[in-house]
């Protein structure tokens, strides 16, 4: 079986990140969507949320797995038999840090190989942060995330 993983912190899940989602499970057999636990890192959702968010939007595909790692995602992929890791690119900002990322992981374990999707156009803007930031001062997201991710940053930031 081909597997892919496409692993990121998902702090919400937005529509960029659905649409690199339904474009590489066609890639591959199975996809599994890895949420990664990092204490160091500052989030707005925890783990549990997250996750949550991302079934309710993943819930058409039929070939979508779900998960959290924490540790090195080279050792996360051997133990899930991945072939692939799938990660999106908007910018050239974007290039710099996942080519030192690609290259360390490739070094780390040969086997496993990085796939670069480019975002839509129209997700090329679109972040976990800047959404985040938006939403902090009661701006509008819509169109941007999916609807339960709109309902639970009305949630965290106490908006009707
Ligand atoms: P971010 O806060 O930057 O959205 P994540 O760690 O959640 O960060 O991102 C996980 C993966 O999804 C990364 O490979 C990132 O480049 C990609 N990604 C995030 N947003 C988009 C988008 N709008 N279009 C394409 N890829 C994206």
């Amino acid at each position: 079986m081909n597997i892919g993983i496409y692993p990121g912190s998902f702090d919400p899940i937005t529509y960029g990140h659905l649409d690199i989602i339904a474009r590489s499970s066609k890639l591959f057999d199975k996809l599994i969507v890895a949420v990664l636990t990092n204490p160091r890192k500052n989030a707005l959702f925890t783990v549990d949320e997250r996750i949550e968010m991302i079934r309710e939007s993943v819930k058409d595909f039929d070939n979508i797995e779900i998960e959290s790692f924490s540790g090195l995602l080279v050792d996360f992929a051997r133990m899930k038999k991945a072939k692939a890791i799938i990660k999106g690119l908007r910018a050239v900002s974007d290039f710099e840090y996942e080519l030192q990322m690609a290259l360390m992981n490739s070094k780390l374990d040969n086997e496993i190989e990085t796939i670069f999707i480019m975002t839509s156009s129209k997700y090329s803007f679109l972040s976990s942060s800047i959404v985040k930031e938006v939403s902090s001062f009661g701006g509008c997201v819509a169109g941007l995330v999916p609807p339960i991710v709109e309902e639970r940053l009305r949630q965290k930031f106490n908006m009707k």
